[in-house]
């Protein structure tokens, strides 16, 4: 969901709840005779300006309504304190409006937690595979107060890299943080689209990228390189959310050099900057798949 819906959504979930309690306040109005006197008597008081006696009448229809286990109904609270479900504070954009967006449409990947992981499936690698996991629990633990910043995952197809990175994207967001997790290709379709649109709804593509709590890009090198895309979308990411002191998990089957010369210099050297990344080749032999059902 973009930007733009997930604030129509807000708005609409909120003038939904006002109808609705309009709707049963009018039928209680009709049908519950305390109800239906106190509003007589409401008025009466309304035309002789007696504001004390008028105020008292509403005191008692929302204790009656409160009796009647309707109060949340005809009363709904704000979903969001913040922006009072108006979806902006000041002309900012609420909190509430991004967690939304995002919550509402990345959670396609497959959930695993990290006590399913059988590290024997990886053989004379077992210990290497188990230190990683353990390293990457901690992060997780941490998080968001982790120092490593940037997590790189390398190596062949079937060493349990995506596996990896869906336990860290679980056990991140079982915390109540905002997760997007998302192939390359699917960053790159984004780029694309950011790329190419020219009206208010182009911030929304790029957007939960930027500003979600942890981003994990799985398969990095399978995209399509797109001139003055990929690369330089790939480095904005990047770079954009180290400024921020977000953390970006990338799983990738090429070596530190190939991304290096793939999305150039620039971007390596920001990607694994030695104080702020961890990055982990796994180099066990193509065959040894790991099964997860
Ligand atoms: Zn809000």
């Amino acid at each position: 969901m973009d930007y733009k819906k997930a604030i129509r959504q807000i708005i609409d979930n909120r003038k939904n709840a006002l109808d609705r309690a309009y709707d049963v306040y009018q039928t209680l109005s009709l049908s519950d005779s305390k109800i239906s006197e106190l509003n007589r008597e409401k008025r009466a008081y309304a035309v002789k300006g007696d504001n004390e006696s008028y105020d008292r009448c509403e005191e008692q229809i929302k204790a009656r309504i409160k009796e009647l286990g309707l109060y949340a109904t005809v009363y709904p609270p704000y979903s969001c304190p913040l922006c009072k479900d108006s979806a902006f504070v000041g002309k900012k954009l609420c909190s509430c409006v991004k967690k939304l967006a995002i919550e509402s449409e990345e959670l396609t990947f497959n959930l695993h937690s990290f006590e399913e992981s059988d590290p024997n499936t990886f053989g004379e690698n077992a210990e290497l595979y188990l230190k990683t996991q353990n390293n990457l629990l901690s992060l997780c633990n941490r998080f968001p107060y982790n120092k490593m910043k940037n997590v790189v995952l390398m190596g062949k197809p079937g060493t349990g890299k995506t596996f990896l990175a869906s336990c860290v994207a679980n056990a991140i967001m079982q915390r109540g943080f905002s997760v997007v997790f998302l192939t390359a290709f699917e960053a790159v379709e984004r780029m694309l689209k950011y790329h190419t649109t020219f009206n208010e709804s182009k911030s929304s593509y790029l957007a939960p990228l930027l500003d979600c709590d942890l981003l994990v890009i799985d398969d990095l090198g399978s995209e399509s390189m797109f001139k003055n895309v990929t690369v330089e979308y790939f480095f904005h990411i990047v770079n954009e959310r180290m400024l921020s002191g977000k953390t970006t998990l990338i799983t990738s089957n090429l070596t530190i050099n190939e991304i290096g010369v793939r999305y150039g210099e620039r971007t390596a050297s920001r990607l694994f900057d030695k104080k702020l990344c961890y990055a982990k080749e796994f180099n066990f032999a193509d065959g040894r798949k790991m099964e997860i059902k």
